[in-house]
């Protein structure tokens, strides 16, 4: 079965001021939102990297690359 992942990614300024605490906590509770996700669901968060967003496709990318790498999933 494929490893499945929450990928949270969080706005640069906003991070500035949050810890991501809320959602962090919440996905491992499995509330609201998170509440249908299966208990083997990974998480990761990282943000934008800042205006105009464009940090976002070269993380999605790395984050890709990485997860092909050491679970050997395909795009
Ligand atoms: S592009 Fe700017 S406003 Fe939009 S999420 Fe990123 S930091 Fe926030």
């Amino acid at each position: 079965m494929d490893p499945k992942y929450a990928v949270l990614i969080q706005c640069q300024i906003a991070k500035n001021r949050c810890s991501g605490f809320a959602c962090t906590n919440a996905f491992y509770n499995r509330d609201e939102m998170f509440k249908d996700y299966p208990p083997s669901t990974k998480y990761i968060a990282f943000t934008c990297g800042g205006c105009c967003g464009k940090g976002t496709a070269a993380k999605l990318e790395h984050f890709t690359k990485k997860l092909a790498k050491a679970e050997g999933c395909q795009k």
